[in-house]
């Protein structure tokens, strides 16, 4: 089994390379996955956190041809190193800043912002942008035409479910992303943390009946007894270790604020209840 460790640097393919940065954590599994797109000109995916070691090895690894650092959206663990790593290297800051919510990096302010488009195109290689909102508002995936290669960011993890944090955060706005990804030509994933995925339909269809099992067992739940998201959480996610519920209850809430808009759930003082 191949471990990956903070620090490594991998070629994954032709036109890819990684650098783990050095916050692995409950949340950033072995850590974020910072993506070299791109030989004679560089593309940079998701610099990560602003460690200065981490921002050293991506300047060594881009060997002074960065020129585009893009960004799939704005956690603290996705895009604060952008903007000292554009002050080094000169290159173009892409993404979309931030809503002001939880866990946002408000100092990153995009050059250009990424739309629904064709994002770039060099001698070696095309990107295109896809707007996935769902985990953050702001979100893209970024998909490296050439290898058929999907930059996930935190729409897609590998070896962990993906936190919804409301408002920010929208349960079916990231069900609807997910199907939106199905009609794209992808070979492989390449997630914000953990490994490479092949079989991209086979990984998205697991993920939507994963979150559509969830939901029915929150609906079910919600019919037996309504309650507070404390209540509600112990009843939903008995599956899941007790040092998750403070994570899970985000989720809980996104389940819940979709059913809420679907007509089949209601909330009165912070206590939920099945409509009808
Ligand atoms: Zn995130």
């Amino acid at each position: 089994m191949i471990t990956l460790e903070p620090g490594q640097t991998s070629q994954l393919s032709p036109l890819v390379r990684r650098i783990i940065a050095p916050n692995p954590g409950v949340m950033t599994g072995p850590g974020t996955n910072t993506y070299l797109v791109g030989n004679d000109e560089v593309a940079v995916v998701d610099p990560g956190p602003d460690e200065p070691s981490h921002i050293e090895a991506i300047l060594r690894e881009g060997a002074g041809r960065i020129r585009w650092i893009l960004v799939t959206h704005t956690h603290e663990d996705h895009s604060p190193a952008a903007t000292p790593l554009a002050r080094a290297t000169g290159a173009q800051l892409r993404g979309v800043a931030a809503p002001d919510d939880f866990y946002q990096d408000l100092i990153f302010k995009p050059d250009v912002a990424l739309s629904d488009e064709p994002l770039l195109q060099t001698r070696e290689f095309s990107l295109r942008a896809v707007h996935t909102p769902g985990h953050a508002c702001n979100h893209y995936c970024l998909l490296l035409e050439q290898e058929g290669m999907l930059f996930t960011g935190d729409h897609i993890m590998n070896g962990s479910t993906v936190v919804i944090i409301p408002p920010s955060g929208d349960m079916k706005d990231y069900l609807d992303s997910l199907e939106k990804l199905k009609s794209l030509p992808l070979r492989s994933l390449a997630p914000g943390h953990g490994e490479l995925m092949p079989e991209p339909v086979a990984v998205v269809d697991g993920i939507i009946r994963h979150r559509l099992t969830r939901e029915a067992k929150v609906a079910r739940v919600l019919a037996e007894a309504g309650g507070t998201l404390d209540e509600l959480v112990e009843r939903a996610y008995d599956d899941v270790p007790r040092a998750m519920f403070p994570m899970a209850k985000y989720s809980l809430w996104a389940h819940l604020l979709k059913l809420g808009r679907d007509g089949r759930a209601v909330e009165r003082d912070a206590r939920w209840d099945a409509t009808g």
